[in-house]
């Protein structure tokens, strides 16, 4: 505050000076006298000042014919740049101004003004690789893709501004879909610079979606190397990869390798279900039934699940149901309170046709957990101790309405899988499956609820179609068509529904 009327007080005083100064100029009638040779000048007070000002502008003039005369005179003497620095410093002055102008329009959104200035830097600078790199993006941004191409094939001729190019071709041809091309160019982007980490996770996704694992392994070890991967999830990447490898390698009918890299995903990753009872396969083939035993044990303690089980029950193909239940304790010991675990179990028993213990090993599942399996394995223990029919099907048909259970779910999308992939069918994300409940709206989608009166009730409509012959006249053959393919869909259904997978190996 005290410093603001300072300075408007200095101020005041300033121009009173000047004008008091200017005062005293005008009034007196001394001038300035100049002699030269014999001749006298006089000069008034005002025109003196005017004059002092003339001549500083023509000293300022003189110094810069100098600083050119200068230039020239190297440029005589052999300094072929001197003079060409000379006016150069200014071209490189406006090309700079042009070129960061363009980079404000590009922060701006102004994809034409960016082109515009990126034309002028140009044309002033003459520095393609500062220059194309605002001009790709420029147009990107204006939607000239042509341009855009033109200009990263231009950034491919220079060794410093490859890279720009290839990642820049790489990106259109992602963005038009064409994914062979576009993996062509990752591994091209990827020898130029193995430590880019955007290109790393663009190649190793590229890798997977194309099935070449032996190419995405390396990569994720390029990751590892190159520090932007943590150790353990290399690991359990590296494992699903070994994995599916093994996979293929075992449809090419190549079962050693094949069970050499499904023991090494399973090193890696213990807990990799797929894996562990792909390399116990392995181990059963060679006879190792003891580490055939630890790899499921292993993997069955981490979650529990009907592939382990089914290779855990080839182990001993031609066992008696008893002993099979007896061997198995080695894992129903280890997670008795898993829900996995107890159906496994009742499947065991019903296979043994020892109904009273199935329906204690499964315990309240029907009521805290009623899935499909578990309602159908309740109908199946029903069945056997000689219950009403009516309580079997009570059983069947909410099977039919009850979630399908624990299935293999991307994390990333909630798409439901079938089978155990490396990536997922639906967003092409890597290593996303989880074994868990599909998302409420999957289960939702079931119609079965609508068509359970036609399946509780015995099919009674057949007989009145066939003794009144008027309905048959009236209803040929077509409407009679969909009533027999529910019918039979039903049965499928059930059917698929009586035997679990677990239970088919048991059976065996
Ligand atoms: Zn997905």
């Amino acid at each position: 505050m005290l410093w603001s009327l300072l300075k408007i007080l200095f101020f005041v005083v300033i121009v009173a000076a000047l004008a008091y100064g200017a005062g005293l100029l005008m009034e007196s009638d001394a001038g300035i006298r100049i002699a030269v040779m014999d001749t006298e000048i006089t000069v008034a007070p005002l025109q003196a000042v005017i004059l002092a000002l003339v001549l500083l502008l023509a000293v300022w003039v003189l110094l810069k014919l100098a600083g050119l005369a200068v230039a020239t005179l190297k440029f005589l003497s052999g300094d072929e740049t001197a003079i060409s620095r000379y006016f150069n410093r200014n071209r490189e002055r406006r090309g700079f101004q042009a070129l960061s102008d363009g980079m404000l329009a590009l922060a701006s959104g102004e994809g034409h003004l960016a082109l515009a200035k990126a034309a002028r830097a140009e044309r002033y600078l003459n520095k393609p690789e500062l220059t194309n790199l605002l001009t790709a993006q420029a147009a990107e941004m204006t939607g000239d893709r042509k341009k855009a191409l033109t200009v990263y094939k231009q950034l491919l001729a220079d060794d410093k501004t490859r890279f720009v190019g290839v990642r820049g071709l790489m990106k259109q041809k992602l963005e038009d879909g064409e994914k062979g091309t576009a993996l062509k160019l990752a591994e091209k982007a990827f020898d130029l610079k193995p430590a880019h980490v955007e290109t790393q996770d663009i190649l190793l996704k590229l890798q997977a979606e194309h099935a070449d694992w032996t190419g995405a392994r390396k990569t994720l070890n390029a990751k590892l190397k190159h520090g932007s991967l943590p150790r353990d999830v290399h690991k359990r990447r590296d494992a699903v990869l070994a994995l599916s490898e093994a996979r293929e390698v075992l449809e090419d009918g190549k079962s050693i390798e094949a069970r050499e890299a499904a023991i090494e995903a399973n090193r890696l990753s213990p807990d990799l279900i797929p894996a562990a009872a792909m390399a116990a396969r392995g181990y059963i083939e060679q006879g190792k039934k003891r580490y055939a035993t630890r790899v499921l044990k292993k993997a069955w303690g981490v979650q529990p699940h009907p592939e382990l089980a089914a290779a855990f029950a080839e182990i001993e193909p031609e066992e008696s149901p008893e002993a099979r239940i007896k061997r198995f304790e080695v894992l129903t010991k280890q997670s008795p309170d898993e829900p996995e675990t107890c159906m496994m179990l009742a499947e065991l028993h019903i296979a043994a046709e020892d109904f009273p213990a199935a329906r204690r090993a499964l315990g309240d599942l029907a009521e805290t957990d009623p899935s499909a399996r578990v309602l159908t394995l309740m109908a199946a223990i029903e069945r056997g101790v000689g219950s009403e029919d009516n309580v079997v099907r009570g059983y069947l048909t909410r099977a039919l309405a009850a979630p399908r259970g624990s299935q293999w779910v991307c994390d990333n999308c909630g798409a439901s899988h079938g089978s155990w992939a490396s990536v997922c069918n639906n967003c092409q994300s890597f290593d996303t499956l989880s074994w868990k409940q599909p998302p409420e709206t999957a289960i939702l989608a079931l119609p079965a609820t609508a068509m359970a009166p036609l399946f509780v009730d015995p099919p009674k409509p057949e007989e009145p179609i066939v003794e009144e012959p008027e309905v048959v006249e009236e209803l040929p053959e077509e409407p009679d068509e969909p009533v027999k393919k529910q019918a039979e869909s039903f049965e499928t259904e059930e059917a698929e529904i009586i035997e679990p997978p677990a239970l088919h190996v048991v059976e065996k």
